[in-house]
């Protein structure tokens, strides 16, 4: 989501107009000129648009110089920013460092909205149409403590950010789509028989779905789920050479078109390596994942052991997945299938608020800071989600991060906030 820089000098209503735009007293107000405070990001919402607000802390005119007047934070902000809210006071007017920071903003090629702030009441209308001085286009007065103008400035905000990247999924209200996968024989087609019984019926035109025959209804847990390609699962694969090719090829498609994936298991076997790139499969595609073994009639207590230790070695990297235990052939647990599925689905949606992201963030790193790196301690400044379906994260640094500490967070964050059944990713991005 797309990122909105808040700067301006200190006590010009930075704070008070994030809380306005954020429509609740959210942001801390200082009413003391210079506190310099760190960065604060927040979630913002304007007309079903999010996007992040970042309040910086301003900057400190001193004698050294045009370039050291804007703080580190507020050059961070701008290294990281879609858009900059530039705020000016119209009781002061512009003064020396606002023309500075305009030149500064003019050179950052970013867009930027001019908010001329403290346009109480229309004495000052005039004050605000002679920042047009400054360079950066029409300034939006406002009163952010009275709200006024604050509607046309969002709308403005949303004009100037980079258009919305499309969502792979548009929220529908149709059944959700799962791909049932597997290597061959691990029981795929006697499970989907099992669980569908003769409640099946072949999608024709249901909304929101693909419209594709091979895709199928089918009830589970009360509730109707859309199985993609289920021809494939019908028409048997024959020991045919190519046969794990085509196989795979109608794996990734399905993928393609599902939310969440069952990969089945057989639990009367060693985990072979084609099923591990079964699930490295949905893991790349980035959906939401429920590992079912199969066979659970044939396992016995020594199986049970040995499978145990194949699941601590073996899918260890996917410990997140819900885990159920079913037979095709008896029909046990396969009421477990459909609560794991919306467990993973909750997962692969959620969004954490910005705020909260970063309250957690700045205590697992006040806890434990990241290594040291070339005698230098690496900053971390602040994360915003980037996305859902899978979530993924950005966390924006003034320094690389070892991959460990990457995982570290990673690691941290799951146990924190779960995501059972769904892959996450968090990347780093450094300002120069
Ligand atoms: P697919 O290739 O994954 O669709 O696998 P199938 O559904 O065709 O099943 C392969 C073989 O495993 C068949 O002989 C099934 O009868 C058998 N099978 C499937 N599920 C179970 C199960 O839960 N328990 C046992 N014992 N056998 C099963």
């Amino acid at each position: 989501q797309p990122i909105v820089a808040v700067v301006g000098r200190p006590n010009v209503g930075k704070s008070t107009l994030v809380n306005r735009v954020l429509g609740r007293r959210a942001a801390v107000v200082e009413d003391v000129p210079g506190v310099t405070r760190d960065r604060i990001a927040y979630d913002a919402t304007w007309n079903g648009r999010r996007f992040t607000l970042v309040d910086t802390g301003g900057w400190e005119p001193d004698a050294s110089g045009l370039a050291a007047q804007v703080s580190e934070q507020a050059r961070a902000a701008l290294d990281t920013a879609d858009a900059v809210l530039f705020i000016v006071d119209v009781v002061t007017g512009a003064t020396d460092a606002d023309e500075a920071v305009a030149r500064v903003l003019h050179r950052s090629g970013l867009p930027v909205i001019l908010v001329a702030n403290k346009v109480d009441d229309l004495r000052f209308e005039a004050d605000a149409a002679a920042l047009w001085s400054l360079g950066l286009g029409e300034p939006h007065p406002v009163s952010a403590l009275h709200g006024r103008g604050s509607g046309d400035l969002l709308d403005a905000v949303l004009a100037a950010l980079p258009e919305a990247p499309r969502e792979v999924f548009t929220e529908t209200t149709g059944p959700r789509r799962v791909a049932l996968i597997g290597r061959p024989n691990v029981g795929k087609s006697s499970l989907l028989n099992k669980i569908a019984g003769s409640r099946r019926s072949l999608v024709h035109d249901v909304a929101g779905t693909t419209r594709d025959p091979v895709d199928e209804l089918v009830t589970v847990g009360g509730e109707e789920w859309l199985f993609i390609d289920t021809a494939g699962l019908r028409r048997r694969v024959r020991e045919a050479s190519g046969a794990e090719y085509y196989s795979s090829l109608r794996t990734a498609s399905a993928l393609e078109a599902a939310e969440v994936a069952i990969v089945l298991l057989d639990a009367g076997e060693p985990l072979s390596e084609q099923d591990q790139r079964v699930i490295t499969m949905v893991v790349e595609a980035g959906r939401a994942l429920v590992i079912a073994w199969n066979k659970w009639d044939l396992v016995d207590e020594d199986r049970r052991v040995t499978l145990e230790r194949e699941v601590v070695r073996d899918l260890g990297r996917v410990g997140w997945a819900p885990r159920v235990n079913v037979s095709a052939r008896t029909g046990r647990a396969t009421d477990r299938l459909a609560p794991a599925l919306r467990t993973a689905l909750e997962s692969w949606g959620t969004r954490i608020p910005t705020g909260r992201l970063n309250t957690w963030l700045g205590e697992v790193v006040g806890a434990t800071p990241p290594p040291a790196r070339g005698g230098r301690v690496p900053k971390i400044l602040f994360a915003t989600q980037a996305g859902v379906r899978p979530p993924r994260f950005v966390v924006f640094t003034t320094g690389f991060l070892e991959p460990t500490y990457r995982r570290f967070l990673e690691r941290r964050l799951r146990e924190d906030f779960g995501f059972a059944g769904s892959p996450i990713s968090i990347s780093v991005r450094v300002r120069e």
